[in-house]
């Protein structure tokens, strides 16, 4: 199956990202996102990013430019209905993805492939409540999109092996690497990296040791290339919670319970960077550990 128009829910962290490398790889991109002022956002980070890219010589002025137009922007959703292949990238709530996929399904073509970049909800339950369980899977990309390696494909129960190789092809075009991962609770990144994220917020918790000592300890000790609280603060702690609370719910073992800590944190609105503060303080020149 040829896919060359790609549609994006979603102009959040991720939106923005995956909206920059298929206009570079030669998609046409439509993004969408109720809030026009993310789209507006999404747009000027792209930009942004792109001339970075250009200034270090990884791409010409003339791809950057192309790419440029390659990405069409709107708050309709239902203007995504003619894409080949839709990827979906809005909040981390399965009522609201769920929503985006029934307002979608009435003004799609019968051959668009249906995909979520969610980072832990149930593809085979967002597939089943869709007409197209077999054309729809999970396809994962990584945080910050244009620099990250690797794409998870996650399939469904019903998903047919033509998307998955569509899909697939998509990830080569890219010049990514694709890792196959079976549809359970946060597939095989987020199941490793969540637990250590929600261990290291007990660590801090308890008192164990303060946010500067626990990121320094698993860069100097782990050799880690950023420290665990700084990479809550970097993917959003909300989106956190919410994967701890789908590995909690989905495998009913107590080992993934959500740290209050963290809890408190996303109920104080304290999400990390995106909100400008988190484990660590953004408003100023230089993150400042909050505790
Ligand atoms: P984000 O909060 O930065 O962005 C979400 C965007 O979705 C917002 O702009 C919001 O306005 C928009 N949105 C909400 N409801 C919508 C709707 N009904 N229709 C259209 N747009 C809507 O979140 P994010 O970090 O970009 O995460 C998006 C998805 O990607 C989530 O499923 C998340 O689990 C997944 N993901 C996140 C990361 C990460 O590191 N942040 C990594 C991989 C995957």
């Amino acid at each position: 199956m040829d896919i060359q128009t790609i549609g994006i829910v979603g102009a959040g962290q991720m939106g923005n990202g995956i909206a920059h490398v298929l206009a570079l790889a030669g998609y046409d991109v439509k993004m969408t996102d109720v809030s026009g002022e993310a789209l507006e956002n999404a747009m000027k980070l792209i930009e942004g990013n792109m001339s970075r890219q250009a200034g270090r010589g990884k791409i010409s002025e003339d791809d950057m430019a192309t790419a440029l137009k390659r990405i069409d922007t709107s708050t309709t959703l239902t203007d995504l209905g003619p894409s080949d292949l839709i990827i979906e990238a809005a909040t981390e709530r399965e009522t609201v993805k769920q929503a985006i996929f029934e307002d979608l399904l009435p003004h799609l073509k019968p051959h668009t492939i249906l995909t979520s970049n969610t980072s832990s909800i149930s593809i085979t339950r967002l597939a089943s409540r869709t007409d197209r369980p077999e054309k729809f899977m999970g396809f994962h990309f990584m945080n910050p999109v244009p620099v990250m390696q690797l794409v998870e494909l996650i399939r469904g129960i019903a998903t047919d092996e033509e998307t998955f190789s569509a899909c697939k092809a998509v990830v080569d075009r890219l010049g990514k690497t694709a890792a196959s991962a079976e549809d359970f609770p946060a597939f095989i990144v987020n199941r490793i990296l969540m637990p250590m994220i929600n261990e290291a917020v007990y660590t801090l918790y308890e008192g164990v040791g303060n946010v500067q000592s626990i990121d320094s300890s698993m860069k100097l000790g782990a050799n880690h290339p950023m420290g665990p609280l700084e990479l809550a603060d970097f993917i959003g702690l909300d989106t956190c919670l919410a994967i701890m609370n789908v590995l909690h719910d989905g495998l009913a073992d107590t080992k993934y319970r959500p740290c209050p800590l963290l809890t408190k944190y996303v109920e104080a609105g304290w999400l990390g960077r995106k909100s400008q503060r988190g484990f660590y303080d953004y408003r100023g020149d230089m993150p400042v550990p909050t505790r």
